[in-house]
């Protein structure tokens, strides 16, 4: 076989600018380009041969020009609860980790956006990982495509809802993961309404700021678990650079712009956080912008520091956030057994 010099380029990486280009490159039709263009992203095909549309010899020409790598379910686990996780294996070999969370009426996809992570929290088993890459766009889509094909064969229902709380911080992944939301989101193709996905970040300010100028309608979900600086850096280490003053008024940017309140993720850790007066830290915090609370629970990684809980503080947690009439919710952990719940994914 003769390689040519476009062999390794995956035909998802190119823009639609850029595949017109191609295509007036090889003397074909612009209107080609759009052609194509659907049958990857809308269609979601991973064979030249199938676009039908096509002539067999410009199908030929692409399969000399691209390839199309598409992820595989490298290993599926089911969790006594329904929860379902993927080992997903990208071309180059490398591994990231998808979950499918059923509940009575939805279905929920949580979704990696890096291979690894370069955050250091302490309670995270991904942030023991190397960043090793960032995921392209299609992989993205391709997890999402995957979990809604899982979905209605497992639970009869198509795929409800995506949250970016898998592996790595989609806010380092910006461009990427803002492209793969246009093409969830898009009416051909999956069809996703954006207010069903949540970016979850760490909370890197001048990201979230450009993530509201994009005007995408997501959700956005902050990882607080500590509203005082010196305790967050702790056991955040890397938000030594982003000071919680900053990252309240990127927040407070946010909701001026599209209006969406922020949820803000909380594990409540025996001697960490535990005290009166991180509660209050916690509800000055939120009335500084719209905002609800969710409380997750802590999934071990095997980290002693953060293995005690502290039931008590969670019920203290909770009565105070709703007598100061802040909207609190619990949130139960699911897919522990495998391996699949948050903070978990890359533990084995
Ligand atoms: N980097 C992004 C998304 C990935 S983490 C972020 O930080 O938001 C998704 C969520 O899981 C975050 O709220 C994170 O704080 C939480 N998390 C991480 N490790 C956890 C653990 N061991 N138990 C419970 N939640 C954890």
């Amino acid at each position: 076989m003769i390689l040519n010099t476009y062999k390794m380029q995956d035909i998802r990486t190119l823009s639609l600018n850029q595949l017109t280009d191609y295509f007036e490159k090889i003397g074909e039709k612009p209107f080609r380009a759009k052609q194509v263009y659907d049958w990857l992203w809308s269609k979601n095909l991973h064979s030249f041969e199938e676009m039908t549309n096509l002539s067999k010899n410009l199908r030929e020409h692409l399969v000399k020009d691209f390839v199309i790598n598409p992820v595989s379910v490298d290993l599926m686990q089911k969790s006594k609860d329904g929860t379902i996780k993927n080992g997903v294996k990208l071309h180059d070999g490398l591994l990231v980790e998808s979950v499918l969370i059923p509940t009575e009426t939805r279905t929920t996809a949580c979704i990696s956006s890096q291979v690894g992570c370069s955050l250091n929290c302490e309670f995270c088993a991904t942030a023991k990982l190397k960043r090793m890459r960032n995921l392209e766009t299609a992989e993205i889509v391709d997890q999402v495509a995957i979990i809604d094909e899982q979905s209605k064969i497992y639970f009869g229902r198509p795929l409800s809802n995506i949250v970016f709380m898998g592996m790595g911080e989609p806010l380092m992944n910006y461009k990427n993961v803002a492209e793969a939301i246009r093409k969830i989101t898009q009416t051909e193709g999956l069809g996703m309404s954006p207010r069903r996905i949540t970016v979850s970040t760490s909370g890197i300010p001048k990201m979230i700021k450009m993530l509201a100028d994009e005007n995408l309608k997501v959700k956005l979900a902050l990882s607080l678990h500590s509203a005082t600086e010196h305790k967050r850096n702790e056991i955040m280490p890397f938000s030594e650079k982003f000071p919680l003053t900053e990252i309240m008024e990127s927040l407070q940017y946010w909701y001026r712009k599209t209006r969406s309140p922020i949820t803000f993720e909380y594990c409540v850790w025996k001697n960490i956080n535990d005290k009166d007066e991180d509660i209050k830290a916690l509800i000055k915090f939120c009335r500084q912008v719209p905002s609800k609370v969710n409380l997750i629970q802590y999934n071990s990684i095997g980290e002693s520091k953060f293995d005690q809980k502290n039931p008590a503080a969670e019920e203290r947690y909770v009565r105070e956030l709703e007598n100061a009439g802040i909207t609190v919710v619990v949130r139960r952990s699911r897919g522990g057994d495998i391996d699949a719940a948050c903070g978990q994914l890359a533990n084995k």
